[in-house]
């Protein structure tokens, strides 16, 4: 009996973790009804251009309604469908949805989808997207793809090739929290990236630690010698906006700005602020 504790190699009764098995097992039984049944929705966060202060674009996070758990975290279900090849029916749906909403905004706003890496390497993704930009009739560069820099764990050809044939999609690259990974500075500049965004830790961090402001300034200029466009992510204050831009950050993602929020609610703030600020400087921080 598992739940007789201590004593001669019996495992303790964690009721903790074995609450945790039985809610990841009841989520991984309900996925494909919640997307038969509309129970998944995607919300986009606001990307800031951080010299005009206008909308740039927005990302796409999935959110699970689930019927009695209530709201899901893509924290606690993208593992669970990763493991079990669900994500890749995921993926199709983010496509879908996420390239119908962008036709609803002005077209120099974005929208951005991540890419988990088992789908990077089992999906089909690329017939996915190029489905989902045919159904939408979206201009192929106004689709962002975020991916991690734990794709590269596997060097193989065939990631290459996949990532080549991204490119030869139109869709624009992004790397999604870089700094938490693997990836070298001088890795990078061999791959065929678009866009580095600067994950949310540095940005945390900069304002109160030398250090980190000026490993966040290398990559900056790093990046900008590659030709690539910088998100910082995870924005909260006027203090960290100001320092990103002061080093020439483009773009800027984070509560600041906005949370994450309805396609319409997308549209009525690109609207809102093209209104305000004649596409000139006004800080998208006061609309939030
Ligand atoms: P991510 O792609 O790095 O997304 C940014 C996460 O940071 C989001 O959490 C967002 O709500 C949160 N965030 C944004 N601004 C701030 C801020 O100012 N402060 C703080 N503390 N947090 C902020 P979310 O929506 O819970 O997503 C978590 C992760 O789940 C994402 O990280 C992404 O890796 C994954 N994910 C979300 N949607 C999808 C999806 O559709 N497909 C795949 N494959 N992964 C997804
Ligand atoms: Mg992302
Ligand atoms: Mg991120
Ligand atoms: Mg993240």
């Amino acid at each position: 009996d598992a739940k007789r504790v201590g004593g001669s190699g019996w495992r303790a009764y964690d009721p903790a973790s074995t609450l945790r098995r039985a809610r990841s097992r009841l989520l991984e039984a309900e996925l494909r009804t919640g997307l038969d049944q509309g129970q998944f929705f995607l919300l986009f966060q606001p990307q800031v251009s951080l010299t005009s202060g206008r909308l740039a674009g927005a990302e796409a996070l999935l959110r699970w309604q689930h019927p009695t758990l209530g709201m899901i975290s893509p924290a606690e279900f993208i593992s669970i469908s990763e493991a079990n090849g669900f994500i890749c029916d995921l993926g199709q749906f983010m496509f879908r949805e996420a390239c119908k909403a962008a036709t609803s905004w002005p077209s120099h706003v974005s929208v951005a989808v991540n890419i988990s890496p088992v789908q990077f390497l089992r999906g089909d993704l690329l017939s996915d997207i190029r489905a989902a930009l045919a159904a939408s009739g979206l201009a192929p560069h106004r689709l962002h793809v975020e991916i991690t820099e734990s794709i590269f764990v596997e060097r193989s050809e065939e990631l290459f090739s996949k990532l080549d044939a991204l490119r030869d999609l139109g869709v624009t690259i992004a790397l999604d929290d870089f700094g938490t990974g693997y990836s070298s500075l001088s890795y990078i500049s061999s791959l065929p990236l678009d866009k580095l965004k600067i994950d949310q830790s540095f940005v945390r961090e900069m304002v109160s630690d030398p250090a980190t402001q000026s490993i966040v300034q290398a990559v900056m200029t790093l990046a900008h010698g590659l030709g690539l466009k910088v998100v910082g992510e995870g924005v909260e204050n006027a203090l960290q906006s100001e320092m990103l831009a002061a080093m020439g950050c483009e773009e800027g993602q984070g509560y600041l700005f906005g949370r994450p929020q309805s396609a319409r609610q997308i549209q009525a703030l690109s609207a809102a602020h093209s209104l305000l600020s004649g596409g000139h400087d006004v800080s998208l921080g006061a609309l939030a």
